[in-house]
């Protein structure tokens, strides 16, 4: 037990199904235009474009349901994606070898200042501002691999408010969790606690307070977030 000069800042944590204990979460790492049709709906070329990666903190995740419209913006999106929550890590991990350090699955949102990641892209400068806010990652509980098995194709689906946003399946993602937490191995190296968002599908939009956000995937339920 440490000592600290100040006080402990709170380890962010996201809830267990079937569990009272909690999956502590370390870093949370985002993989960009992942689906065909949001890669094309934000003017890529899907076919050309290697997987790229950004962080969001681990203390931007909230798992209360409710999401408080940010400041500085005028134009927040909805991104719903699945997450992976990592039990193990490494470097350099093998394709084949990925799905071992999977401790289960979840739905999450991966809300986006639009305007100021437009800016950013625009000037070149990093994505943060527009990425890694307070509150930007809603997520639900994490269903152990064990119940869920391997998830690699499914129904993903966002409506706000009762209407259709997102719908699309898992399985149109350009790089499979697999690949990617073997790629993100090779330039990180993953350890225990790491959440993976797995990219978003198209239908990408702007939400307003007021709205209700409700995510759907197939084999792990669904998610429903309040904008505050
Ligand atoms: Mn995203």
């Amino acid at each position: 037990m440490n000592d600290y000069v100040i006080a402990e800042p709170t380890r962010s944590t996201l809830p267990v199904k079937g569990s009272k204990s909690v999956f502590p979460v370390r870093r949370v790492y985002c993989i960009g235009r992942n689906y065909a049709e949001h890669a094309r709906e934000m003017g890529h070329d899907p076919d050309r474009d290697p997987p790229f990666f950004f962080q969001k903190n681990a203390d931007n995740i909230i798992t209360n349901g409710r999401f408080k419209y940010p400041v500085m913006t005028e134009d927040v999106h909805h991104e719903v994606e699945m997450i992976v929550g990592l039990k193990s890590g490494g470097k350099s991990i093998s394709v084949a070898d990925a799905n071992y350090h999977i401790f289960g699955y979840g739905i999450g949102f991966d809300m986006t200042r639009r305007d100021l990641q437009q800016q950013a892209k625009n000037m070149g400068r990093p994505w943060e501002v527009g990425k890694a806010f307070e509150q930007s990652a809603p997520c639900g509980e994490l269903i152990p691999i064990e119940e869920t098995g391997i998830i690699e194709a499914g129904a993903i689906k966002l409506t706000v408010n009762g209407e259709s946003r997102q719908d699309s399946d898992l399985s149109a993602m350009i790089w499979s969790v697999p690949e990617m937490i073997s790629i993100l191995s090779e330039y990180f190296e993953l350890a225990s606690g790491d959440v993976i968002m797995s990219g978003t599908p198209a239908g990408v939009n702007s939400v307003k307070p007021g709205d209700t956000m409700t995510a759907f995937i197939e084999g792990l339920g669904e998610l429903t977030v309040f904008v505050d």
